[in-house]
């Protein structure tokens, strides 16, 4: 199976709960991409 591949950027807390649900439907290939060394810092 052929997974669809979504790229989110940015890693705080809006993008990893994206991801989390995208995961758990099992259908995605989830890629997260941020500009900082250390997302989710302010
Ligand atoms: C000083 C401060 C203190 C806070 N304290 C609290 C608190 O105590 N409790 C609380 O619940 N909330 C707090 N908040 C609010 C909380 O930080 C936000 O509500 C929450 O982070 C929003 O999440 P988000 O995923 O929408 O955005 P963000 O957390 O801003 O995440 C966006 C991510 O995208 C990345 N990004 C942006 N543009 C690009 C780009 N072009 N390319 C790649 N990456 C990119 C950023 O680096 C960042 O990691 C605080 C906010 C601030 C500013």
């Amino acid at each position: 199976m052929v997974l669809a591949k979504i790229v989110i950027i940015g890693a705080g807390p809006a993008g990893l709960l994206l991801a989390h649900y995208l995961l758990r439907r099992g259908k995605y290939q989830v890629e997260i991409y941020d500009r900082r060394p250390d997302p989710g810092e302010f």
